[in-house]
């Protein structure tokens, strides 16, 4: 529409949703702004709780956040695509085809136009082009990938009911940063509740964890006695760890490592890296880095284009010490109040402020089991948590998600909720 600026956030994860909610609310009532947030995905489940939706602890069809219902609440649009293209001399993007289940196309290829852009489509995990992964792992890179791991999962347990075998079922999870610690302990946690729902036969012994990660210690972005504390926890459930370990290629029997080992496998999981997506190289002639990230001036703004934003996990960030933005949930969370207020500003003709990233630590949950982490405290000394403040935290990180999205009343009454139907539904998605 003429006179109008449109502003269309590609991506509603950590940062893209919580993004839309806050400049729909404040565009809301006026013409001549209009807030357009696209993602390949009708729903949203913050992506730090994919592994609960793959230990099957959390169902997405009570969880997730409906874009459309979202979006109306909040004063913004909602269109479903996946980008594949930006034109940036006539400011306008390219969405794939919608396509149904059956291949009919359900809306073909479109361009939408805009005035700021802002990119936030996330990263999946880094294959590292080892052969095999492709074929035979899956990912926690959406809740499509997280809800296949936990159907197959479930038919492996089911087959060992009907078969009476105690197993073990092999599960190798390769990599041992947060994603893959936290899943290996969510994946013990089933073996725990299917004795309850008819599975007799099953026991903790009947699941064997293989967790692979190639450098020396486990978590090891962490400080060192909290690798040593996972390590503890892990191995007390059961899960066979092993350190400085390659893979060098995955096949349908499982993993084999550097020097000729091999580990069968019934189901491999990949958590391992970063990587964003290839549409994102080069993207409309944006530099990007070896990763596929965007890489954005300290306005959080592209370094070739200041009518296109970046923020989360596909944008690279160098702060002053030479240190790069890590990509996580409250890197993401903090980009999208930057962005926010920039794009603020510069509708209003003021300065863009700069992004300050503040680390305010790390929290890695071991399911039911234990909480631990770091927390960045007084004069940059770190402060060790467990138990349950941890836990407490870890909870709270999440809490944030969603005031930013729903607002302290609706957030209080969805926590209510979710105690509620903990007492009602069963501790485990069993379909
Ligand atoms: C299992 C797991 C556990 C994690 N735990 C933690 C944790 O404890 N703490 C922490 O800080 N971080 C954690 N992380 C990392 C954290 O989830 C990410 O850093 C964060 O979600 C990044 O936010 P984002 O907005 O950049 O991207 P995302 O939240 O990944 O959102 C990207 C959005 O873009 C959409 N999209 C993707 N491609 C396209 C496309 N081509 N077109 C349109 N839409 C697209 C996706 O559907 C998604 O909605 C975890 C990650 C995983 C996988």
């Amino acid at each position: 529409m003429k006179g109008m600026t449109r502003i269309v956030i590609v991506g509603g994860g950590a940062g893209g949703l919580e993004l839309a909610t806050r400049l729909g609310r404040k565009f809301r009532k006026q013409r001549a702004v209009s807030v357009l947030l696209i993602d390949k995905h009708p729903f949203h489940v913050w992506k730090p709780l994919f592994h609960e939706v793959a230990s099957g602890s959390l169902d997405v069809d009570m969880d997730g956040v409906d874009y459309r219902a979202h979006a109306a609440n909040h004063g913004f649009e909602f269109q479903l695509g996946a980008l594949s293209g930006l034109d940036r001399e006539n400011r306008q993007i390219r969405l794939e085809a919608l396509m149904a289940d059956d291949g009919d196309i359900v809306v073909p290829p479109r361009t939408i136009d805009y005035d700021i852009l802002v990119l936030a489509i996330g990263s999946a995990s880094n294959d590292f082009s080892v052969p095999g992964v492709h074929e035979h792992c899956f990912t926690l890179d959406s809740v499509t990938e997280a809800n296949h791991f936990h159907q197959r999962l479930l038919n492996h347990f089911l087959k060992m009911k009907a078969s009476g075998s105690e197993g073990p079922l092999n599960v190798v999870v390769v990599g041992g940063g947060a994603t893959g610690v936290e899943l290996a302990a969510e994946l013990y946690k089933i073996t725990d509740y299917l004795p309850v729902y008819g599975f007799s036969t099953i026991q903790r012994r009947s699941l064997a964890v293989h967790l692979i990660e190639a450098s020396d210690r486990i978590l090891n972005g962490l400080p060192w006695h909290i690798s040593q504390k996972a390590s503890l926890i892990l191995s007390g459930l059961g899960a066979n760890i092993l350190t400085n370990a390659s893979v060098e290629s995955v096949d349908r029997d499982g993993v084999s490592l550097k020097g000729d080992k091999k580990i069968a496998a019934d189901v491999v999981v990949w958590c391992a890296g970063v990587k964003c997506q290839e549409t994102l190289k080069n993207i409309g002639g944006l530099t990007t880095n070896p990763i596929n990230q965007i890489v954005v001036d300290k306005t959080l703004r592209s370094a070739d284009d200041t009518s296109i934003y970046a923020l989360g996990d596909c944008a690279s960030l160098t702060l002053d010490d030479g240190s790069r933005v890590p990509p996580r949930a409250q890197s993401a969370h903090q980009m999208a109040s930057c962005v926010c207020q920039n794009i603020i500003n510069q509708l209003a003709g003021s300065p863009c402020e700069s992004f300050t990233y503040r680390d305010h630590g790390s929290l890695v949950s071991f399911a039911e089991y234990s909480t631990v982490g770091v927390l960045a405290g007084l004069m940059g000394k770190k402060v060790f948590v467990e138990g349950g403040i941890a836990k407490y935290l870890y909870i709270s990180l999440y809490r944030l998600h969603q005031i930013a999205l729903h607002g302290y009343l609706r957030t209080a009454l969805l926590a209510l909720v979710g105690r509620i139907n903990r007492r009602l539904r069963p501790a485990l998605k069993l379909h």
